[in-house]
């Protein structure tokens, strides 16, 4: 099996397994269960995690607060702060390309009778930064743009709208989980009071993420039980998790030049070799934008996206088509929708993400199997 979507999810570092091992066996201790040495030992392990993913982004220990992944992160933020601030206004801005995990809570916001503004994007899908601004007005209370789009990887300048965001006196949220890991992200530099991240797509175990909360900042909780992450969360934590979380951040981040010069030497392969042998390809997205490394979203226009993944899973290669939550589902992905890629581009459109693990002989293997399957539905048209 050749795994090629990493956009969708990524595997688990051995050194990340091991740390976590001791979690689920011997030290199985509740970090709420501080009057015994097993508790504290669990408490010490949270701590610890919770103030190394904070360094590692800028932010302090204590405003990170632990999710079981960035739908819940996002559905924290967006809820928790629309409900906390509901007496200041009711309007959001957001965009078209957000994730459903935000796109759908802001639905359910709008039930709930809050307002939403979706901003249109450009064919690299970005917002104009003008239309961003002019969109806030006395009753925004909160903005929301993810730092990376997940199916075209077009990375967004959220520091300088999250300056807009504050000039008019609204918060700014980003869901950040496909940068996190993969490029820098300092929530200092870039002033967000709110960051969602999901460890599996760093490298980390799967269900298990986080929320930055800018100190000071209040929000609803979802749940309500213990007095978990500081009322923000109720609930044990996943003690094994978070210290797997902690472990990967820190790999990914420590290795990231690397990884990214690695990436973008494959991403390079994969075009130059997808260039010689295809005509009229297309790359949905791509423009003066910078993109997240090792990604690529292509369409062949002689081949329906659907087909395409159905023969390379049979060669044993996995990529993707728009979003991975959405592959059961054949309507074109809204993200595609949104640039304007056209009906054709969209429904011929894969997305291939490479990840660290993944060698050149990787890259060479897709292009084989790309050319035999493009050229065999050539044939078959005549
Ligand atoms: C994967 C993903 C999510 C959802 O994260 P989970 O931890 O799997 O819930 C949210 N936003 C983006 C951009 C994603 O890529």
């Amino acid at each position: 099996m050749i795994y090629l979507d990493h956009q969708a999810t990524t595997p688990c570092d051995a050194r990340v397994v091991e740390a976590m091992a001791p979690y689920w066996s011997t030290q199985f201790g509740n970090a709420a269960s501080r009057h015994h040495a097993m508790g504290r030992e669990a408490l010490n392990a949270v701590e610890e995690a919770r103030d190394q993913i904070g360094s590692l982004i800028g932010a302090s220990g204590d405003e990170i607060c632990f999710t079981s992944g960035a739908t819940e992160a996002d559905n924290l933020a967006l809820k928790g702060a629309a409900f906390a601030l509901r007496k200041q206004g009711r309007h959001i801005v957001s965009q078209r390309t957000e994730h459903k995990a935000v796109l759908d809570t802001l639905a359910y916001l709008e039930g709930c009778g809050f307002e939403v503004t979706y901003l249109d994007v450009d064919a690299e899908g970005l917002i104009s930064p003008k239309d961003f601004e002019a969109a806030i007005h006395k009753e925004t209370i909160l903005a929301s743009v993810m730092a990376a789009n997940n199916e075209i990887g077009t990375i967004n300048p959220i520091g300088e709208l999250a300056t807009f965001a504050h000039g008019h006196g609204a918060l700014f949220h980003t869901d950040a989980v496909q940068a996190i890991g993969h490029i820098p992200v300092d929530v200092r530099a870039s002033g967000v009071d709110f960051l969602s991240a999901s460890a599996h797509k760093f490298n980390g175990p799967k269900g298990i993420g986080f929320l930055f909360i800018r100190k000071g900042l209040k929000l609803d909780s979802l749940l309500d039980g213990g007095q978990q992450e500081r009322g923000f969360r109720a609930g044990t934590e996943n003690v094994a998790s978070i210290v797997g979380m902690a472990t990967a951040l820190k790999s990914n981040c420590e290795c990231m030049d690397k990884n990214i010069a690695h990436l973008n030497k494959l991403t390079s392969l994969l075009r130059d070799g997808i260039g010689k042998f295809f005509k009229g390809v297309v790359y949905p997205g791509v423009g003066e934008a910078p993109q997240l490394p090792g990604f690529t979203c292509v369409s062949f226009p002689t081949c329906s996206a659907e087909g395409l993944l159905h023969m390379l899973d049979l060669k044993g290669i996995a990529v993707s088509a728009g979003a991975a939550c959405d592959s059961k589902n054949t309507q074109i992905s809204h993200v595609l929708k949104a640039i304007n890629a056209g009906k054709d581009v969209a429904r011929s459109t894969i997305r291939i993400s490479l990840g660290i693990e993944n060698t050149s002989d990787d890259v060479a293997t897709i292009l084989a199997a790309l050319r035999a399957i493009v050229c065999a539905t050539e044939k078959l048209r005549g």
